[in-house]
């Protein structure tokens, strides 16, 4: 018998054009014939956010953005702002996502003025967190990231729709995976610093890193697990339709 919802969130990075769409077409059509109790979402490159809303609407697969811009609008050449998602026709965005960590500089506090601008627009964020591997081998895992959700999570979230994803940097990409103990105690930890900085948040605490279909019913398994984001494995409809039906 199942015990929760889960939330299954694919994150196709920048991969994709517009023919690409028939991957999301394949997960809206296996939804409709055989439907889910878990709530599953596509996180798609900015450019096939208007196409891909259009071809899933009336499906249960919600539509996001993977990043958007503080300001809802401005002299900020080739960034997107929450508002232009939403009116593409997204409902959910990535904030905080590692590789805008490293490799744009993101702070904390770029995070949180990211996911206001989500608020701002109507949109439900994802707020990213996660530790390097030299962070992990010196013992400073749950140091960390309990500091980036200190730091990440605006008090503006208070009674709002969001989820945090847990998702280490070293299993990002590698088809290396945390233990499933490792990923049970970061989500205490992230869920405990959740609940201290918002009061009784109850938000989706998801894991993402190298879920893959075979993986994917280990993970969602873990205590305090309330879903996945996937990155790789959300390219190939088959892939990801097999991690949806895996929680
Ligand atoms: C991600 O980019 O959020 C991710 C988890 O990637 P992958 O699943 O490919 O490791």
């Amino acid at each position: 018998m199942k015990q929760s919802v889960k939330m299954i969130v694919g994150n196709w990075k920048m991969n994709g054009l517009a023919a690409d769409l028939a991957q999301a077409e394949a997960v809206r059509v296996s939804l409709a014939e055989a439907p889910t109790g878990n709530r599953v979402g596509l996180c798609f490159p900015a450019t096939l956010i208007a196409q891909a809303a259009g071809r899933l609407k009336g499906s249960p697969v919600e539509v996001g953005g993977q990043d958007c811009h503080a300001a809802a609008s401005g002299a900020y050449t080739g960034s997107v702002s929450a508002e232009m998602l939403k009116e593409a026709g997204a409902s959910l965005v990535i904030a905080g996502h590692s590789e805008r960590r490293a490799g744009f500089g993101e702070t904390d506090a770029d995070v949180a003025a990211k996911v206001k601008a989500a608020l701002r627009a109507g949109l439900e964020p994802i707020v990213c967190v996660g530790e390097t591997l030299e962070q992990r081998d010196a013992g400073r895992a749950l140091e960390v990231v309990t500091l980036q959700v200190a730091g990440s999570l605006p008090e503006s979230l208070s009674g709002r729709a969001f989820a945090v994803a847990y998702e280490p940097v070293w299993a990002i990409g590698t088809g290396r995976t945390p233990t499933v103990e490792q990923v049970a105690e970061m989500h205490a930890a992230i869920r405990q610093a959740q609940v201290e900085r918002l009061g009784a948040a109850r938000a989706p605490i998801l894991y993402g890193g190298s879920v893959n279909p075979k993986n994917a019913a280990e993970l969602l398994g873990v205590d305090g697990v309330d879903g996945v984001l996937v990155g790789g494995a959300s390219l190939k409809a088959d892939d990801f339709l097999a991690i949806v039906r895996a929680g």
